[in-house]
């Protein structure tokens, strides 16, 4: 399909292809210098004090969860207003995801109250996912955690580059996990990146990452290590130098470009506000820097979304659904019986993404919300 005016476009130009081709020609394409530089630039750029590249976030999702120490028996409080991987993470553990709700249809978070009335004896850790990359409420959850001993892990595949209270999103929990995915903020195709404060877990990761091995490919080029001992079930969770040198290209991109997002949800939020003031953009005054990932609107109760999604379809305007709620999903009917999610539930049936990426023009942002008003009918 050929989209007048698509969900998601990456910036990428010659800057990306030149840093691709400098990787090719120097013919070693996994595990060296320019991966090492990518983990350190992440590293200075968050204010986290170690950054581990991975192959994407669901693998850092996985390996936080290992790191952890998260195994069969314990409960691991997720949002269910997410992408599987953020519950399906705790599964490869042999853990439980618990569903906890959002705060609200203006705030689609998942809420501080409702992780307190999760909790159990059982319950070990808490993923929180920053939706849109607008911050949940880190120190009234980290005060929870703290008041009964959990772990918290950030799912930040939405938002790289945002901050609450100065401080990057991602360097709030034990662990924070980002992803480059093809339609996130940054991109290298698939990967992603690890970020701790804690010395053990940066070393524990480390290893999970490679096989359980002690030393590394790279160690063994650089004359620093003859062999290597494997401590522990490892994987091979790594990203290789060609995805390295995107990462960087794209990092020096991201603070214009989460700008640039910035300026075109606020004109979203004013335009809706003008010619379609039924339908709401969620977070209004959210506190927080944000990332503005993808922009999320709240159709009204009584109208069909597959209608308005149609109607945009016909128009070339690409929309999309941020999410079917995991618990929703055959996968997990088993963990589903009898949870009430009913923020996440009214969300999920009336929420649709409108097109939000650095280029976009304001006259395309101006001609979508003129179709969902043309959609909706003039009577108001
Ligand atoms: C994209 C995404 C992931 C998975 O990221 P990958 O890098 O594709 O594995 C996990 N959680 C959320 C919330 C996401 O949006």
């Amino acid at each position: 399909m050929n989209w007048r005016i698509p969900l998601a476009d990456i910036d990428f130009g010659p800057e990306e292809a030149a840093a691709v081709q400098k990787v090719v020609a120097s013919k070693w394409l996994t595990m060296g210098a320019v991966t090492q530089e990518f983990e350190q630039t992440f590293a200075n750029f968050t204010g986290a004090k170690y950054a581990l590249s991975v192959t994407n976030a669901t693998a850092a999702l996985h390996m936080a969860c290992l790191a952890l120490g998260i195994r069969p028996g314990d409960e691991v409080i997720v949002p269910s207003l997410t992408f599987v991987a953020t519950a399906n993470a705790v599964r490869y553990v042999g853990a439980t995801p618990v569903f906890a709700d959002v705060s609200s249809d203006n705030d689609l978070n998942i809420s501080p109250d409702d992780i307190e009335k999760q909790i159990t004896p059982k319950t070990r850790a808490i993923i929180v996912v920053h939706y849109a990359g607008y911050p949940c409420d880190m120190p009234r959850i980290l005060e929870i955690a703290a008041k009964h001993n959990l772990k918290v892990i950030e799912d930040n595949a939405h938002g790289v580059g945002a901050t609450l209270h100065g401080r990057q999103l991602g360097t709030w929990g034990e662990i924070g996990c980002f992803s480059f995915f093809s339609n996130k903020n940054m991109t290298t195709g698939e990967g992603g990146m690890l970020t701790t404060d804690s010395e053990e877990l940066y070393e524990k990761l480390r290893i999970f990452r490679s096989h359980g091995m002690t030393t590394l490919t790279w160690d063994r080029h650089k004359g620093h290590a003859w062999s290597y001992d494997v401590v522990d079930l490892g994987y091979n969770y790594r990203i290789d130098e060609i995805r390295a040198a995107l990462g960087l290209e794209q990092l020096k991109k991201l603070s214009r470009n989460n700008a640039r997002r910035a300026e075109l949800t606020k004109l979203y939020r004013d335009t809706m506000h003008e010619l379609a003031p039924e339908v709401t953009i969620p977070f209004s005054n959210h506190p927080g820097k944000a990332s503005h990932h993808i922009l999320p609107a709240l159709l009204p109760k009584n109208i069909e979304r597959v209608k308005v999604m149609e109607h945009l379809k016909s128009q070339g305007i690409q929309t999309s659904i941020h999410y079917p709620p995991v618990h929703s999903f055959t996968a997990y009917s088993g963990l589903a019986k009898g949870i009430q999610l009913p923020w996440t539930d009214d969300i999920a049936r009336r929420e649709i993404t409108l097109p939000l990426y650095p280029t976009m023009a304001n006259e395309q942002v101006i001609c979508v919300v003129q179709e969902i008003r043309s959609v909706l009918g003039s009577s108001q």
